[in-house]
């Protein structure tokens, strides 16, 4: 059966369904579909976030971004009671004294630009949470080519949400708003014609101008003026077939759950002298950058690191956390600044894929053909996902600024393909 709408939206992650509510909500006439093949929706990429965010970024595009995007959340929350579950961790970020100074003047611009941080020096460090700071006489940790944690950056304006009160939220409001959802219907390819078709065989041919004009699923073909592409790592697949580059590209991220089981633990994770949540926050080790978040709700840490050269660029449908990545890997690097995880194991774990943007990291939005692009946030799209739903909301409706929440304009080409506009990111994980 072939039916036509105005919208079809291929993916119902985070980023396919801010872009459908959006989109419904500034277009309300408008008839708009979103097909996931999954049997529910944030149940891809999305569901194996972390959940984290943070309104602390050198560039001014992920400042606004983030920022834009948080506030949405924290109005959501505060005004009109959709309980997301936000906690005010903030992040802790810890540097050896060598790369602090290196650090320090974007840190004095950040300051100027309004950012709030404090700095705890080493002392303190390790009367809060107890981390070793200093690693002299440890042949291990000098092979292994680990940085002393002598000064930690803490950053109140972060923390974390609940992913799937998120996702309902989207959901919910755009199926009131009438907006469909089809579950269980996985697209094949996308129906290309030409713009104006002559019913030659064959066509579209070069000089027809070709255009998206829906997609061609398990469950038959659904015909739409607009097919948006929301179909996260999934997104080079549809578009290799037709040789559209995007600069997405797949990588494994693994999370490894450890209980907070012995009292020294308990302490680490309860540690008061930071945010309103009295808990450790998500904490970034120095070099190589073991990060993990506090998981009050399961009294436990989440650990994690985001490793580059070797890990290749593979899709793979459910990817699996490797035991040895942290029984050999996290592990040793953890219990040399934390020595309180000794011997812990971890209860369960799992894995994902960061849908990867190649070019700098940044999310992609743009039209080719009738067909509008939306991904590769990287390992941020939680903590971006609503002002990018605004932004290809205006690049639907062929607008050059979009309006993020809060009334800051954005240029909807700076996250495009042609006319891309990133400012370098300077403080990153
Ligand atoms: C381990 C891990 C930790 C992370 N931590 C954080 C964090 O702390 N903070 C943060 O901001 N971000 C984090 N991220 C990143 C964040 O999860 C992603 O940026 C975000 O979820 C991407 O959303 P998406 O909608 O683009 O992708 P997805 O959630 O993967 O959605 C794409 C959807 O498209 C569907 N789909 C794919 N192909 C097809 C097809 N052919 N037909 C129909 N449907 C299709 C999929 O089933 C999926 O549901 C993390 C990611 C991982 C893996």
């Amino acid at each position: 059966m072939t039916t036509e709408y105005d919208v079809v939206v291929v993916g119902a992650g985070i980023l396919g369904l801010a872009t459908a509510y959006h989109i419904k909500r500034e277009n309300p006439d408008k008839e708009v579909l979103v097909v996931e093949k999954r049997s529910a929706a944030g149940q891809g990429n999305t569901a194996k976030s972390a959940a984290m965010f943070r309104c602390f970024f050198y560039s001014n595009i992920n400042l606004l971004l983030t920022s834009s995007t948080v506030d949405f959340y924290q109005h959501l929350q505060e005004e009109l009671n959709v309980d997301l579950k936000i906690r005010w961790t903030g992040y802790l970020w810890l540097f050896s004294r060598e790369k602090y100074e290196k650090i320090r003047p974007v840190l004095a611009e950040m300051s100027k630009m309004g950012l709030e941080y404090k700095i705890y020096e080493t002392e303190e460090l390790e009367n809060t949470i107890g981390i070793k700071t200093c690693f002299e006489g440890d042949e291990e940790a000098k092979l292994m080519g680990l940085e002393e944690a002598h000064v930690g950056i803490f950053i109140p304006k972060a923390g974390s949400l609940d992913v799937d009160a998120l996702v309902n939220f989207y959901a919910s409001k755009f199926v009131e708003m009438g907006g469909k959802i089809q579950f269980s219907t996985e697209v094949k390819s996308l129906i290309v014609e030409p713009e104006h078709p002559l019913g030659i065989p064959g066509e579209p041919y070069f000089w027809q101008n070709p255009i998206v004009r829906g997609i061609h699923t398990n469950n038959g073909s659904i015909r739409a003026k607009t097919t948006v592409l929301a179909a996260g790592a999934w997104i080079p697949t549809l578009l290799d077939q037709l040789g559209i580059e995007c600069y997405i590209k797949p990588k494994k991220r693994q999370i490894f759950c450890v209980k907070a089981s012995t009292e020294q633990l308990r302490k680490l994770l309860y540690a008061k002298d930071f945010g309103p949540e009295g808990c450790i926050p998500f904490t970034i080790l120095p070099k190589p950058s073991v990060y993990f978040k506090p998981a009050i709700e399961e009294e436990a840490f989440w650990i994690s690191y985001g490793d580059e050269f070797p890990r290749a660029f593979l899709l793979e449908e459910e990817p699996q956390p490797e035991e040895n990545f942290y029984e050999y890997g996290i592990y040793q690097v953890l219990v040399k600044y934390f020595p309180q995880f000794m011997g812990q194991k971890p209860y369960s774990a799992f894995a994902g894929l960061y849908a990867i943007n190649t070019l700098d990291g940044q999310p992609l939005i743009f039209k080719e053909n009738g067909l509008i692009v939306v991904g590769g946030a990287s390992g941020s799209g939680i903590m971006k996902a609503d002002a990018i739903g605004r932004i290809a909301a205006a690049l639907y409706r062929e607008e050059k600024y979009a309006e993020l929440f809060g009334g800051k304009k954005f240029r909807v080409s700076d996250l495009g393909l042609k006319k891309r506009r990133i400012t370098p990111e300077k403080f990153i994980i």
